[in-house]
């Protein structure tokens, strides 16, 4: 059989096939991508986007009971029709498919809705049969929930069964302390469930700043989220009243009506022909890649989750981007620098951190400083809300250059992507603290600290 021949092959359309396809043939590059499932991927359909919807669903839920304790006619207890909220969610899904669409027609992407696997390092087999040859393969495959290997796991869920609720469940488990284990927590909870949160560990976030976390478990604690530390979940069963959570040295099992196992995410690497390639994979399975998102086989590149480097959109994207730019733009020195990498934790009010938290500053430099803005804002102050913010800054050296920013706060999100700006480029606390505020903000207590 002949094989169709094109430049650049690219197995998944997630944020980094995407991008990889995009940039590509914005370079003049002939392009065809695979992509079997939806477009856009984890982050589009079952990640980002569905749970930023969600997330501001909660968010307005709380408002509302703030806007009632400043004289708004709101009722009490509002009641929120899931199906609108969905059928909104999912509108808005349906318009970036449509938009990826347009746009592959007009960049002349060819997209094939087929798996892809790889034959050697410059022939991929499609599911049809079909084969492509290409000077380059990008492998974008992405991720997928890992659940714990226990009796019963298959009574719960992971993320992807959160969105397809029609409804809050009235009494949920969440197993984990990370990234999705807290987000769940606080939209469901926002959005009628009693939550329990079961973290193995003594903290939230395991990387980020300990003491942010402990304020973010306080507030969750604070809005009514149950959270256990050191709870070892050990099984599940399935009782009359509902699903049975067994834990480790509890003698009654937690009775509730769902459970999400938010344990971590592990690389899509089967089935890809990797081995016939001779791609090479990590101890954790990902793919290896050099700083130049390069395999260990010439003309083979990976990005995104499936290199298991920093699981964020962005990232994939950025990656992606770089690897176009260095193979078919021009820049042969083009790659992502993956320190200082900026995320948000959409929590109830959302965690922004970048750079290194006080505990990896301590390790790597001698002299650390640090400080701390702890307030309440105008708005919880106004309704008499009790929610606190905890602003931190970490800085190094004698000049105290700052190595980690990191607030927990109303608007965190937005505040903190212009001051990941300033950390990338080297500020120090004296040129934070010469900027003037813009009052009355929470952001102005950034370059207020000190
Ligand atoms: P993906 O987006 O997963 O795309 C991979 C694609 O490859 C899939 O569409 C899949 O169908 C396809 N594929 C798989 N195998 C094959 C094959 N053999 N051939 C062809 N195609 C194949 N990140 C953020 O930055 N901000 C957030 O707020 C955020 N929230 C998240 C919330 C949740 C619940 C989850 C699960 C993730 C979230 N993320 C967030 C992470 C983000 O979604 C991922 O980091 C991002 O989607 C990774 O992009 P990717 O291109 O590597 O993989
Ligand atoms: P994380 O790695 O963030 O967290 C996994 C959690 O599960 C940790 O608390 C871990 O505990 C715990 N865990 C792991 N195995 C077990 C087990 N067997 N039993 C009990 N607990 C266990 O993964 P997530 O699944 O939350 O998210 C995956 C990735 O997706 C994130 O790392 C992030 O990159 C991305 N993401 C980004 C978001 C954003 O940008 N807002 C939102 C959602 C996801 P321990 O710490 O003890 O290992």
């Amino acid at each position: 059989m002949s094989a169709q021949a094109f430049d650049v092959v690219v197995l998944g359309g997630g944020s980094g096939g995407l991008a990889a396809a995009f940039r590509a043939a914005s370079h003049g590059a002939r392009v065809a991508m695979l992509e079997p499932s939806a477009l856009g991927g984890t982050c589009v359909n079952v990640g980002c986007v569905p749970k930023k919807a969600m997330w501001l669903a909660a968010d307005l839920a709380g408002r509302l009971a703030l806007a009632s304790r400043l004289g708004f006619d709101v009722p009490q207890a509002p009641g929120l029709s899931w199906p609108q909220l969905l059928q909104r969610r999912q509108h808005y899904i349906d318009g970036i498919h449509a938009s990826y669409r347009k746009r592959l027609q007009d960049t002349g992407v060819v997209h094939i809705a087929r798996r892809g696997r790889l034959l050697d390092a410059h022939t991929v087999e499609c599911g049809d049969g079909t084969r492509l040859q290409a000077r380059h393969i990008v492998i974008a495959t992405g991720s997928h929930a890992r659940k714990p290997d226990l009796p019963g796991a298959g009574l719960g869920g992971v993320s992807d069964d959160f969105f397809a609720l029609q409804a809050a469940p009235a009494r949920v488990a969440i197993v984990g302390g990370g990234y999705i284990a807290v987000e769940l927590a606080g939209v469901l909870h926002a959005l009628g469930s009693a939550v329990t949160l079961l973290v193995r560990g003594q903290r939230l976030l395991s990387g980020f700043d300990a003491e942010i976390t402990a304020q973010l478990a306080d507030n969750l604690r604070q809005q009514g989220v149950d959270v256990r530390f050191g709870c070892s979940t050990q099984a599940l069963r399935q009782g009359d009243d509902g699903i049975q959570v067994q834990l480790e040295d509890v003698p009654a099992a937690l009775v509730c009506d769902s459970v999400l196992f938010a344990t971590g995410r592990a690389p899509n690497t089967q089935g890809l022909g990797l081995e016939a390639a001779g791609v090479a994979l990590d101890e954790a399975g990902a793919i290896r890649v050099d700083a130049f998102q390069n395999t260990s086989v010439d003309g083979i590149c990976a990005v995104g989750d499936v290199t298991a480097q920093a699981m964020l959109t962005p990232v994939a994207i950025a990656a992606a981007r770089r690897l176009m730019d260095r193979l078919y733009g021009g820049q042969p020195e083009a790659k992502l620098d993956y320190a200082n990498i900026p995320s948000v934790v959409f929590t109830h009010p959302p965690l922004g951190s970048v750079g290194l938290s006080e505990e990896q500053a301590r390790a790597r430099f001698q002299q650390v400083t640090t400080y701390h803005s702890r307030f309440r804002p105008m708005l919880q102050a106004l309704g008499d809300g009790q929610l606190r913010t905890l602003f931190k800054m970490v800085c190094a050296g004698e000049e105290e250059k700052v190595v980690g920013i990191h607030l927990l706060g109303d608007a965190a999100d937005e505040i903190l992507q212009g001051f990941a700006v300033a950390l990338k480029m080297g500020v120090t606390r004296a040129q934070l603290n010469d900027t003037v505020a813009i009052h009355p903000t929470s952001a102005e207590e950034v370059v207020l600290m000190g």
